[in-house]
């Protein structure tokens, strides 16, 4: 099953595949209580995939109790967490089995290259593991009081957590969040992007395979307003561990808020800025890196590098080598492991995106390539790579989040307007730059309002380093020992040893 796959392959293993339609609820599968289902379109052919069970308010209810009485069970929420490790281990490696199958299903549900989904498949599985492996290596704490007492800072779950998630990469969001939310004990309700359901509903048979206690995981597939909503707003739900769009995480601290002040964790949006000085080396490899970093993933990723910063003293030369590299990244049929880019995930996001071209010539931007839909399969939604030049800070296109393949250039003639710029933005969630010179690179770093700073990259990083943004771009931490933290509570035990000499 997990060897090298073609293009007749990955057909081939389309037109065989399975799709678990029902809620994950209490170790069951089951419809939702109204009988209400959404479909789930291939956005690469516009065919519906299948009928899903639409969750709302009453579904959420039952997995909120069920998620509870497995809390206060214990049996995992109390296991000792060299046993929990082990069945996160085999959850682990159910998935490695499945890993093309399931990186066929993102790719089905939301249009992705399935060259990528695999990439996804390997981060996802490298997160469980990384979180099982952990987990019996987090020590509490003993205080350094007096003789007299004894202080414990002990480590224990949260409780209830719901994961809320999007559709760009739908299982290794998932992972990043369930990874260390079952690690540290929680029991955990996930909710799916109603746009990418699919992944999320296997997975939850492979839990089940792995022999999970039950409740511990559920998935919960519905609309945001409806069971998204119905958990966020619950009072037996202990933390919102979220990532999706920065309008929604507002609307979750409210609800948070309304109902029992529940932990909100946030990984919101970004239009973050990569800024390219005239002293970086090699200008087609950064070209080629600058292109890659707005157009992977048909630019539907939180961390696109989608303000793309150069000094004007080598702008129009890096600017023609960028458009060089955009012809070779064309969108084609997803299930070629070819295509570098693949289909816009639904109807909605698709006019969106032509809507911010429209806007950007409206308001003055130089279109140099793409600014229209292509068809490399009939019915299906593909944009082609787009690159705007003379962006300023005041143009939509400059400041919003587009979330599709649309790339903004700014020039630039100093350093101090490169960080002026690359600051000027709400979004704090990457930012990249490229340059020879350490002490600009230092210097540049520190003043970039940003969770993570690439230099000399895009996009680097691994399970060691923690992932989140500043600003509206979140709160939130996933990745690394780090998001442990976010998925437990300290509590204090203080011991008087000798209450005599009082
Ligand atoms: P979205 O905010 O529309 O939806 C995200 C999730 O929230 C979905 O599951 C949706 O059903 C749910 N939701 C929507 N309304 C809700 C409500 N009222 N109550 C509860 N849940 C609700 O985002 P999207 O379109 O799925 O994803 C794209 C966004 O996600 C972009 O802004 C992108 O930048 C962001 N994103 C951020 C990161 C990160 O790590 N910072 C990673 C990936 C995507």
């Amino acid at each position: 099953m997990n060897a090298k796959l073609n293009h007749a392959d990955w057909k081939a293993l389309a037109g065989e595949v399975r799709f678990e339609t029902r809620a994950f609820i209490g170790n069951r599968f089951v419809d939702a209580a109204a009988g209400e289902t959404f479909a789930t379109i291939n956005p690469a052919t516009g065919e519906t995939l299948a009928r899903i069970a639409s969750c709302d308010a009453a579904d959420a209810e039952v997995a909120v109790r069920h998620a509870r009485d497995a809390y206060e069970r214990g049996d995992w929420s109390r296991l000792a967490p060299g046993r929990r490790k082990q069945l996160m281990l085999r959850l682990a490696e159910l998935m490695e089995q499945h890993k093309n199958e399931l990186a066929l299903l993102d790719t089905l549900d939301m249009g992705k290259p399935v060259t990528s989904s695999l990439g996804d498949m390997a981060g996802a599985i490298g997160c469980i593991r990384y979180n099982a492996e952990s987990i019996d290596k987090v020590y509490g704490e003993v205080a350094p009081t007096g003789e007299e007492a004894l202080g414990l800072v002990l480590r224990e779950p949260l409780g209830v957590v719901a994961s809320i998630v999007p559709w760009n990469f739908p299982l290794m969001m998932t992972a990043w969040k369930i990874g260390p939310a079952l690690a540290a004990g929680n029991s955990v309700i996930l909710k799916p992007s109603e746009k990418s359901p699919l992944s999320a509903l296997r997975l939850a048979q492979l839990v089940q395979e792995a022999g999970f206690p039950e409740g511990v995981f559920q998935v919960l597939p519905g609309f945001g307003h409806t069971a998204g909503k119905a958990l966020a707003l619950s009072m037996d739900v202990d933390c919102l561990s979220f990532t999706g769009s920065t309008g929604v995480g507002k609307q979750l601290m409210q609800y948070a808020g309304q109902s029992n002040l529940k932990r909100v964790y946030l990984e919101c949006g970004g239009k973050s800025p990569n800024i390219v000085f005239a002293d970086c080396k090699d200008l087609d490899a950064v070209a080629s890196n600058a292109a890659a970093a707005i157009f992977h993933n048909q630019g539907e990723v939180c961390i696109a590098g989608s303000r793309l910063l150069v000094e004007n003293s080598i702008r129009e030369e890096f600017v023609e080598r960028v458009l060089a590299h955009a012809e070779t990244m064309q969108p084609g049929d997803p299930l070629n492991p070819d295509s570098f880019m693949g289909a816009i995930v639904d109807e909605t996001q698709y006019k969106r995106i032509l809507d911010y071209i429209r806007q950007g010539v409206e308001e003055g931007a130089h279109l140099r390539t793409g600014g229209e839909a292509v068809s490399p399969i009939e019915g299906g939604l593909f944009v082609a790579p787009t690159v705007f030049d003379g962006v300023t800070d005041q143009m939509t296109i400059g400041r919003e989040e587009i979330f599709g393949p649309v790339l903004a250039v700014f020039g630039f003639d100093t350093e101090e307007e490169a960080l002026r710029l690359a600051n000027d933005s709400d979004y704090g969630l990457a930012a990249g730059l490229w340059s020879q010179d350490i002490d600009r690179i230092m210097r540049v770093s520190r003043r970039l309002q940003s969770g993570q700073v690439f230099v000399n990259n895009w996009a680097g990083g691994d399970m060691t380093v923690p992932f989140g943004g500043v600003k509206q771009s979140g709160n939130g931490r996933d990745k690394s020992h780090h998001s442990l933290e976010e998925y437990s509570e300290l509590k204090t035990v203080w011991m008087a040893l000798s209450p005599a000499s009082r």
